[in-house]
């Protein structure tokens, strides 16, 4: 065979429909892992990682994650399942099912002979039709309504295991996102999510300014600084090693005194420099050494050792520090500023609040919860909220959810499908029928059963009614611009050209060379079966 004429000794090949079939089973049984867990009655699942991390959750991108998944195709389509992540933080599960589903219909378009190129060719023309028909259904919005804000947070959170809380919970992101959003939109970053276990979900709560997990260093330092001048230091306050000659010898206990004081006085003239500068407070990313604490504290300075880098670079941004490396040469310029710093009891740990910052207005939703485990999944769930409204707020569109928008695309491909000719025709057809794997699976989820709750849907649309959606927490079709069930256009948007963009990808593999691995790290060919 050429095969071994130009290929090494052992390595496999797969080709033809064998390969498009192999790959389609990857992607099929990567949707089906996912698939249960999607809308508000998904159900979670536990993934122990191979070093026995556990994580339970319902969001489509942290499981792909914990899953370590192996299968190269398989891998391709949780890479798009992260762009959707990146680009928007919701929708992950959405386009992991779409993309199964759409490599299903491929699979049956392939067995009826029709080519890859043709099936590529339809889902491209069916895509374009998809989007415009979603830009019709997109609604523009005011995006500093409080009530949208949090009917969008609602919807990005349910069934993320926060259900008794959420809308105690949507009301702090809305809350927190309004005090920091801007002319510019919204930053993210600027909303600190800081999880604390001891309490209930519903002890969780707002905070004007950053607030840091740290007590101030000594019990001499002020517990509350008004007017805050902010020092951001990245370098330890000590004195380095290279300062001071290495190579001195110390034969006599004079020169051993003279040595400390000489350290002493470094350390004396460096605090002198920051407190000179105008310094009332001092967050240090790294270490301050014993001595340079007790000058700190003598000079009435609070002050914070190993502050994390991220804190570090937002507190820069919020009060217009900049961060120092070269503590002896601070100066005025450098600080920052902030209406007041203090230091506040939550649950049994003190921890540093910093407020009414110059720059931007920053706020931290401090979560509380019984576990590290709930704690996880209660950021993830507020990550996604607060990635849909900032989108919301950027792109002022809506679409409705809870199946609505996808029925609706499903009948104008049907439609557009009929005027065309040719063997694209199956394809667009193919990808019509694909959509109704949301509402089918937001049914079979929540226990409604899936041909009645489409048919139902269909009726209600094909009376005009374009919004309608299956409401999975009472199991009634609802009209979902009134009850609130809405997501940003762009989440739709974006998790159909990512679906269908990996499903493209892989259609047009068809021949897949796998070279055996040197003996020494020998792998099974990657299964997913
Ligand atoms: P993803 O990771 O794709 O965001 P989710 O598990 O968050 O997956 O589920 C999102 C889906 O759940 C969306 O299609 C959304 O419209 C739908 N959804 C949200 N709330 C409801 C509801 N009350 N009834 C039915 N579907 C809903
Ligand atoms: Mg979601």
């Amino acid at each position: 065979m050429v095969n071994q004429q130009i290929m090494p000794e052992g390595s496999t090949r797969t080709r033809g429909i064998e390969a498009h079939k192999h790959n389609i089973l990857a992607g099929k049984a990567l949707a089906e892992t996912v698939r249960t867990t999607l809308g508000p009655k998904g159900m979670d699942k536990m993934v122990v990682s191979s070093d026995g991390e556990v994580t339970i959750t319902n969001d489509g991108v942290t499981i792909l994650e914990a899953m370590e998944v192996q299968h190269p195709t398989a891998k391709m389509i949780v890479e798009a399942a992260k762009t959707q992540e990146d680009e928007i933080g919701d929708g992950t599960t959405t386009v992991v099912v779409i993309a199964g589903e759409l490599l299903k219909s491929a699979e049956g378009l392939l067995e009826q002979g029709i080519h890859p190129t043709i099936i590529i060719r339809g889902y491209k023309m069916a895509l374009n039709k998809a989007m415009s028909v979603l830009k019709e259904l997109a609604k523009e919005v005011s995006p500093k309504n409080p009530k949208l804000l949090r009917d969008i947070a609602v919807t990005a959170m349910t069934g993320k295991g926060v259900e008794e809380s959420k809308e105690k919970l949507a009301e702090l992101v809305v809350k927190g996102v309004l005090k920091v959003v801007s002319e510019e939109g919204l930053r993210n970053e600027n909303i600190k999510l800081l999880t604390k276990p001891g309490g209930s979900v519903e002890d969780s709560k707002l905070v004007e300014g950053i607030v840091l997990e740290k007590e101030r260093l000594k019990e001499g330092m002020p517990t509350r600084v008004e007017n805050a001048r902010i020092a951001l230091i990245d370098a330890p306050i000590e004195v380095k090693e290279t300062e001071i000659d290495s190579k001195i010898t110390i034969s006599s206990p004079e020169q051993m005194e003279q040595f400390i004081e000489m350290e002493e006085g470094m350390i004396k003239a460096m605090v002198q420099k920051i407190v000179d500068a105008g310094a009332n407070v001092v967050f240090c990313q790294r270490g301050i050494d014993e001595l340079a604490q007790h000058y700190l504290e003598e000079a009435g300075v609070y002050a914070l050792r190993r502050v994390k880098l991220s804190d570090m670079k937002l507190l820069a941004r919020a009060t217009g520090a900049r961060i120092v490396s070269e503590p002896n040469q601070i100066t005025a310029k450098d600080l920052g500023k902030a209406g007041v710093v203090y230091e506040e009891k939550i649950g049994d740990e003190y921890m540093t609040f910093v407020s009414g910052c110059e720059n931007t207005r920053a706020v931290t939703i401090l979560l509380r919860g019984g576990s590290e485990h709930v704690l996880d999944e209660v950021k993830r769930a507020l990550m996604d909220a607060i990635g849909d409204i900032g989108v919301v707020i950027a792109t002022k569109e809506i679409v409705g959810g809870a199946g609505s928008a996808e029925i609706e695309i499903s009948r104008e491909l049907t439609r557009f499908a009929d005027k065309l000719s040719g063997r694209e025709q199956l394809a667009v057809q193919g990808f019509a029928k694909a959509m109704e794997i949301i509402p089918v699976t937001l049914a079979e989820n929540s226990g409604l059963d899936p041909i009645s709750v489409i048919t139902k849907l269909k009726a209600e649309h094909d009376k005009g009614k374009r919004y309608a959606g299956i409401d999975v927490l009472n199991g009634r079709v609802v009209d979902t611009l009134p009850s609130g069930i809405v997501e940003p256009l762009r989440v739709k948007t974006q998790a159909l050209s990512s679906a269908v963009e990996v499903v493209t990808m892989i259609l047009r593999i068809d021949d897949i060379i796998v070279n055996e691995p040197p003996k020494s790290d020998q792998q099974e060919m990657p299964k997913l079966e």
